[in-house]
């Protein structure tokens, strides 16, 4: 499918939180990070707070000036155009092309801007650049579909395949996004599954086998398990936001962790825990 012409009428205008560059945990190489606004998840543990409201946001920041404290206010968001998006990105090509690395399109949930994010795919393949998508796989098939079709990687974070678990924790139930990642031809992107791994979630051998048996029966190429564990570095966020922080998990065992990876090597797998 040419979806240039047949998918949607591309738009010019998105709404980012955040451009970081020199990422190393965010596909293969140095990258370039965009950070998409907005996400239909609303996983408890999720330490990007400021990604999930699909519009702008006021945040109330603390600075120390001369050993006093202040705060301000400050919007979190910027509609950008693809060119001022771009003019960032390119500012590092040649840490890309020296590290192997390139552009990851993040969130929030980049899919939910899905026409700005076809335009600024089909924008770095013009500039040869390599391009990743982070993504919870929660969109619509054709969606999903068209932005494998133009990405060279797909970080996709699976949570749980435990459909009530998924309901109560992340206010979505698995369905689409199993049925997106089965999609996955074995000639498509190539394929990193994240898993968030969070204590009294899906922390356990059992939680982590029936991921494994998910990704068995796929025809995508896994190039790799990641497996993050759950830290509370986003408390902060939170706070900034006005917002309650939806919960504290708990700490997790580094044993835990090494029978984790073991599923998954067992299986065949390659595996990287943290990043
Ligand atoms: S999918 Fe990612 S960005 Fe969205 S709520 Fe969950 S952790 Fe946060």
């Amino acid at each position: 499918m040419n979806y240039l012409t047949n998918f949607m009428p591309m738009k010019d205008r998105g709404l980012i939180f955040d451009i970081r560059r020199y990422a190393v945990h965010d596909g293969p190489g140095i990258r370039t990070t965009v950070f998409f606004k907005g996400c239909p998840l609303h996983c408890l543990w999720c330490h990007n707070p400021e990604g999930i409201t699909p519009g702008i946001q006021k945040a109330v920041r603390q600075r120390k000036l001369n050993g006093r404290s202040y705060s301000y206010e400050e919007e979190i968001g910027r509609w950008l155009s693809s060119a001022q998006v771009m003019e960032e990105l390119l500012k590092d090509q040649l840490f890309y092309e020296e590290s192997g690395g390139g552009v990851t399109f993040s969130g929030g949930e980049p899919l939910s801007q899905s026409a700005f994010l076809l335009k600024m795919l089909s924008e770095t393949r013009r500039f040869g650049l390599h391009t990743a998508v982070d993504t919870s796989g929660f969109a619509d098939a054709d969606i999903f579909q068209a932005v494998a079709s133009l990405t060279h990687c797909l970080l996709f974070d699976l949570k749980t395949t435990d459909q009530d678990k998924h309901m109560e924790y992340t206010g979505v139930d698995t369905e689409q996004i199993v049925n997106n990642l089965k999609s996955l031809p074995p000639d498509g992107p190539d394929l990193f599954v994240r898993i968030p791994v969070i204590p009294g979630i899906n922390a356990s051998v059992g939680e982590m086998m029936a991921i494994g048996q998910l990704l068995c029966t796929l025809d995508a190429r896994v190039k790799r398990v990641d497996l993050l564990p759950y830290h509370r570095l986003g408390r902060q966020k939170y706070a900034c936001l006005g917002q309650k922080y939806p919960g504290d998990f708990g700490q997790l065992c580094g044993h835990d962790m090494k029978e984790f990876e073991k599923v998954f090597t067992n299986a065949g797998f390659a595996v990287k825990t943290g990043g």
